[in-house]
């Protein structure tokens, strides 16, 4: 599956978890160091919060599923290292299509949490 396509379980802006306004649509500007430049996503328009991006990538048949209803797996990513991000370069899963707040951490054996010590050359190529 393309990646870049628009995740099929997106059928109209998702409302915002943090305070139920409508989200609206934008695409990731300049300066992003994640790889995510060009992409498109919905961000509520009162409170600004970051809803979720409207793609397919970071969306494996391999992550947990989410609390959404209908078996949705999860979305994987990184946190990035500006904003309020609680471990800088971690790796972790969030609802897909924004609906609810499914989070966890990609951890290895032991428990320890996985991520990157600073921004990846290359995410897109990792999958995320
Ligand atoms: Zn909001
Ligand atoms: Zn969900």
């Amino acid at each position: 599956m393309d990646p870049e396509t628009q995740h099929w379980a997106i059928h109209s802006h998702p409302l915002c978890l943090n305070c139920s306004g409508s989200t609206t649509e934008k695409t990731v500007g300049e300066g992003n160091r994640l790889g995510n430049i060009g992409r498109r996503y919905f961000r509520c328009k009162r409170c600004n919060k970051f809803s979720c991006f409207g793609d397919m990538r970071g969306v494996h048949l391999s992550n947990p599923v989410c609390y959404c209803e209908g078996y949705l797996f999860s979305r994987i990513q990184i946190a990035g290292w500006k904003g309020r991000q609680a471990i800088h370069g971690a790796i972790h899963f969030v609802c897909a299509v924004g609906k609810c707040n499914f989070f966890e951490y990609l951890t290895d054996d032991e428990g320890h949490i996985l991520g990157f010590e600073s921004p990846p050359d290359d995410p897109r190529s990792m999958g995320f």
